[in-house]
């Protein structure tokens, strides 16, 4: 049996994935230099100015008042950008502060860590070896197909500590029969996947409570714009407190507005473990200073009415391109709408039309999307205007003619 490329071919990513990357490049799509007009829209060196709908940040808080007093005040206060030392030795006493505030308003341990993918990487090797389970032993991984890359990047480190398999998108009988036939599973998921779906919460919590199922959800594009907190879908959903087989993980740098990771684990899991082990949560860098006092201002904010008026702000704003746009995930409230072109030039060419009208969309294709099915990905935001929605939907309309 050939022993290289098992869970990865870079060869082949980059052989079928750069001839397009080429292309959006040629095409003006890759790599703007652009200036923050602080108006809602970005400019270009030449002047024009188009609006940003590929942004994550959901909710606008990237740009709210207070999450960016939040940074300049904890610059002020502790005159440091980043100590420069493990957290697991020395960490300052704000960053305490927002992990007691996140663990406090989405009722788990929150540990805040650099980015969502620094989280995956420490952690999910802990959960091939077991040492996240209760038993302490080791489980079959299985990752979900369409995982997010972050995720996928760490199979080859799980294989060399267990058995790892690849399931077919949301494939409850495959999951089952794995559950079956091994005493301990782990399941590897996004709990709403950047192409759109969600995870198939309901069924995973009901094989866990049959088989002891343990889950990993990477939840990072619902984080702030799900639940009464932001706590986000996958946590709305897993009960009152987070039981031990369960963990989630999010970035802070999508709905919540500001920048880093979080992870949320139920209260009889190992923390200290974590900390110690989990390779990049316990290096030398941890979330910087003005990032901790933006999150904790921005946390603060998922504590008032304000939180929910944004979230209303955003599903009209997704409602309103619903209507008029038809994509897959028409009707779920879903910021991500992605329109299958098919071939990876029409893609490319379609985008660049949509920024002619002032609209920056991703020309989204193979390693992305599958070769063939390229496609243009528009993020909804709560701070798009109801005028600059119908604009787009517009043009949308415009480049469909065009380009399908
Ligand atoms: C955006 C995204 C990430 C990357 O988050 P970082 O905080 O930048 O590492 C990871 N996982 C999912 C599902 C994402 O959507």
């Amino acid at each position: 049996m050939d022993e290289k490329n098992r869970y990865r071919n870079t060869e082949s990513m980059i052989a079928h994935g750069n001839p397009s990357f080429d292309a959006a490049k040629e095409a003006g799509l890759l790599g703007l230099s652009v200036r923050n007009t602080g108006r809602g829209s970005l400019s270009l060196p030449d002047g024009r100015e188009f609006i940003n709908m590929c942004s994550c940040s959901y909710l606008g808080l990237d740009s709210h008042p207070e999450v960016l007093q939040g940074a300049i005040h904890a610059l002020e206060r502790e005159k440091t950008m980043d100590m420069g030392v493990s957290r697991l030795r020395i960490r300052l006493a704000l960053l305490d502060e927002l992990e007691a505030e996140l663990s406090r308003r989405w009722r788990g341990t929150a540990i805040v860590t650099t980015t969502a993918s620094a989280a995956s990487a420490g952690l999910l090797p802990l959960i091939a070896s077991g040492h996240l389970l209760p038993e302490k032993k080791s489980p079959v991984l299985v990752f979900d197909k369409a995982a997010h890359f972050s995720m996928n990047l760490i199979k080859p480190i799980c294989a060399d500590e267990t058995e790892v398999l690849t399931a077919p998108h949301n494939d409850l009988d495959f999951l089952e029969d794995v559950c079956r036939k091994h005493a301990r599973v782990a399941y590897v998921a996004d709990g709403f996947y950047s192409m759109g779906g969600a995870a198939i919460v309901k069924d995973l919590l009901s094989l866990q409570e049959r088989y002891g199922l343990f889950l990993y959800f990477d939840d990072s594009h619902s984080l702030s714009v799900f639940g009464a907190s932001g706590e986000g879908f996958v946590r709305t959903l897993v009960g009152k407190e987070i039981n031990p087989r369960t963990v989630i993980i999010a970035s802070l740098a999508k709905g919540f507005g500001t920048s880093g990771g979080v992870v949320l684990l139920g209260s009889k899991q190992h923390e200290d473990l974590v900390g110690r082990f989990a390779g990049p949560l316990g290096w030398s860098q941890s979330l910087n200073v003005p990032a901790v006092g933006a999150s904790l201002a921005s946390a603060r904010l998922h504590g008032t009415p304000e939180l929910a008026t944004r979230q209303e702000a955003l599903r009209a704003n997704i409602r309103q391109f619903d209507e008029r746009v038809p994509t897959r995930t028409s009707g779920e409230d879903f910021p991500i709408k992605v329109i299958e072109i098919g071939p990876e030039e029409a893609a490319v060419a379609g985008s660049r039309f949509m920024l002619e009208r002032g609209f920056y969309s991703s020309a989204v294709f193979f390693p992305i999307v599958p070769r063939g099915r390229a496609g243009l990905r528009f993020m909804m935001r709560a701070n798009v205007s109801r005028e600059d929605i119908q604009r787009l939907c517009d043009a949308v309309a415009d480049m469909k003619r065009r380009f399908t």
